[in-house]
C-alpha cells in the first residue's frame, strides 16, 4: 500500500516537474536591438532644434507592446527627448524596422548624452540598447 503511495506521490511529482519544464519553454526569447543607424550615416551627431534619424532591427518573439526611447546628458538627469510607442505600426509584431526623427529641442545644451532604446515583449520581458551620441552646434 505505502509503496503504491509512493508511486503516486513520485509520479505527480514528474508530472508537475513536466509542466513546469513546459511552461519555461513555452515562454519566448527576450527582444532584441540592433541599433542599426543613428544619425546621418551614423554619425551619432545631432543638433539642437533640428530631428535625429534613428533606425533599429528589432525582434521580439513575444510580440512588441512598447518601445521607450530616452536621451538624457550623460552624467545627468537632463532629458531632451522621451518618447513611447504604444500604438501603431510596431505594436504587436515580431520583427520590425524602427525608424523615426525625433526632435531634438533647439534649447538642447551642447554636449554628450546617452541615447537608450527600451523594447517590452507582450510577456514584460525587456531589452534596453545604448549608445553614446554628440549634440553639437549646428553647421
Ligand atoms: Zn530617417
Ligand atoms: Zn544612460
Amino acid at each position: 500500500m505505502s509503496l503504491v503511495l509512493a508511486l503516486i506521490t513520485l509520479l505527480t511529482f514528474s508530472m508537475i516537474s513536466c509542466n513546469n519544464d513546459n511552461e519555461e519553454d513555452e515562454m519566448p526569447s527576450r527582444p532584441t536591438i540592433s541599433l542599426t543607424e543613428v544619425g546621418h550615416e551614423n554619425s551619432k551627431i545631432a543638433y539642437p532644434g533640428d530631428d535625429l534619424h534613428l533606425e533599429a532591427e528589432l525582434l521580439a518573439e513575444g510580440q512588441i507592446k512598447r518601445i521607450d526611447i530616452e536621451i538624457h546628458q550623460e552624467g545627468g538627469s537632463n532629458k531632451i527627448v522621451e518618447l513611447s510607442y504604444t500604438s501603431g505600426k510596431y505594436v504587436g509584431v515580431r520583427n520590425t524596422t524602427f525608424h523615426e526623427h525625433l526632435d531634438i529641442p533647439a534649447d538642447a545644451p551642447l554636449g554628450e548624452y546617452h541615447l537608450h532604446v527600451t523594447v517590452t515583449d507582450m510577456y514584460g520581458q525587456q531589452t534596453t540598447a545604448e549608445t553614446h551620441i554628440v549634440v553639437e552646434a549646428p553647421l
